[in-house]
């Protein structure tokens, strides 16, 4: 690796050339405007990142990431993704997406120390204190990890239903869906944990109900 990083400058430029190759006025078209239908709220971990996983262009899908996919009611750069994506590129659907094998989430269920970012998993170990008993009476360490990367999706998706910017634009009628998906860095899938909502009465049943078949599904796992 060279001090100024030509690799990647080298890898930058085959993939323009091959972009415009594939379609000439491929960087023309998105000077002009982008009008993604896509907000992507997801883990900063390197191994999940959005455009790719869907398979999507540039253009195709704004994109919010950090450390364990939180949602935070008070986070000015989430918040700002948000209001901006909604407000103002009317995105149509918003999918919060964790993914097993989460290292923050890891570090909030083992309480595990890792340095300032301790005080942003704190908002996953309140996920994980939420549902506590039911966690704490799984039979190992893996399946709790696979629990609360999974609960920590619905409680951020939750949380996206219950910010001003997605309650005002379904106050005022504009069609945004909510969803929470979570991806398997096993097999590259992604999985959608059914909390899909796309107006206020839809919230709290869709969570319900999400919440329930999440629990029904690892309960029937540790019967077994
Ligand atoms: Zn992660």
């Amino acid at each position: 690796m060279s001090q100024d990083l030509k690799e990647l400058f080298e890898s930058n430029r085959r993939w323009s050339q091959e972009a415009q190759a594939r379609t000439p006025d491929f960087f023309s078209r998105l000077l002009q405007q982008q009008v993604p239908q896509y907000l992507w709220i997801g883990c900063a971990d390197s191994r999940v990142p959005a455009n790719e996983i869907l398979g999507l262009l540039p253009g195709d899908v704004f994109v919010h990431r950090n450390v364990a996919n939180v949602v935070v009611h008070s986070d000015l750069n989430a918040l700002s993704v948000m209001q901006y994506a909604i407000d103002m590129l009317q995105v149509r659907h918003v999918m919060v997406v964790g993914h097993y094998g989460c290292g923050g989430v890891m570090a909030a269920l083992q309480n595990r120390r890792i340095g300032l970012a301790d005080n942003w998993i704190r908002h996953v170990q309140d996920v994980r204190n939420k549902h506590r008993p039911w966690i704490d009476g799984m039979p190992d360490e893996e399946m709790r990890m696979r629990a609360l990367c999974e609960l920590n999706v619905l409680e951020q998706s939750l949380n996206v239903c219950e910010t001003t910017i997605v309650q005002d634009a379904w106050q005022r009628g504009q069609q945004v869906v909510v969803h929470g998906w979570v991806y398997g860095l096993h097999n590259g899938l992604l999985e959608d944990l059914r909390i899909t909502a796309a107006a206020v009465d839809d919230v709290m049943p869709a969570y319900g109900s999400a919440l329930a078949a999440l629990k029904e599904r690892f309960d029937a796992e540790w019967n077994n």
